[in-house]
């Protein structure tokens, strides 16, 4: 973990672009795809067109050189992402990457679910592959005492609400507006106790993130 002055931000990127309800859904549909005759290549053709804005590439950039921490939580897999955070020039931004693994087997890209099926994790709000409030809580653990770690969230799906009701206090979630996560932080605000800064755009992200961590950088 970087270390900063003060505070010591850690923001939790969350954009899961999940395709897997934790049955192996992810990794059948890898077999149909290879099968079809697709190649690796294809696929990463393909996950290199996905749109990333250019004030979120920025306000990584500038999080990591402020000293944030930063990690990806997502439910998509190890080979998308870092498929896609190499090609936007961010993977070296990110220590940690936690998702469901991969390996390449014979051409064919085999993904499995982040958690052990068998062990059941026993979360309702969560799919079986991966319950991000069990990483969440994990990682709080791992901190204990230390005031200086603070929590930034940033999510919009609805896997992404199990992982905020693990935050507190002085911890902040970032829900994109109009997505899953966002209407359920409205909903059961009472159950949430981070403090709750929606944003639609990229700019309106770089913005608040920014602000966030100048604000907490200054308050040591
Ligand atoms: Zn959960």
């Amino acid at each position: 973990m970087m270390t900063h002055d003060g505070n010591n931000p850690k923001g939790g990127l969350s954009r899961a672009g999940s395709m897997d309800n934790g049955k192996g859904i992810a990794d059948r549909l890898m077999e149909e795809l290879h099968l079809s005759g697709k190649t690796i290549d294809d696929i990463v053709e393909c996950l290199k067109q996905i749109p990333l804005h250019p004030r979120t590439a920025a306000a990584i950039r500038s999080a990591h050189a402020l000293g944030c921490d930063l990690k990806v939580l997502s439910d998509a897999n190890q080979f998308y992402i870092e498929t896609i955070l190499k090609h936007h020039g961010l993977y070296d931004c990110f220590s940690e990457i936690i998702t469901n693994p991969t390996v390449m087997d014979k051409g064919r890209l085999r993904i499995f679910p982040y958690h052990d099926l068998t062990s059941m994790h026993g979360c309702n709000l969560c799919p079986p592959n991966l319950c991000k409030g069990i990483v969440i809580k994990h990682r709080k653990a791992l901190s204990l005492g230390d005031r200086k770690v603070q929590y930034i969230y940033l999510g919009d799906g609805k896997g992404d609400f199990c992982p905020t009701l693990q935050l507190d206090e002085r911890d902040y979630v970032m829900p994109r507006k109009e997505f899953a996560l966002c209407d359920l932080v409205l909903k059961k605000s009472s159950l949430v106790k981070a403090q709750v800064h929606e944003w639609s755009s990229g700019e309106e992200l770089e913005k608040i993130l920014l602000q966030l961590i100048n604000d907490n950088s200054n308050k040591s």
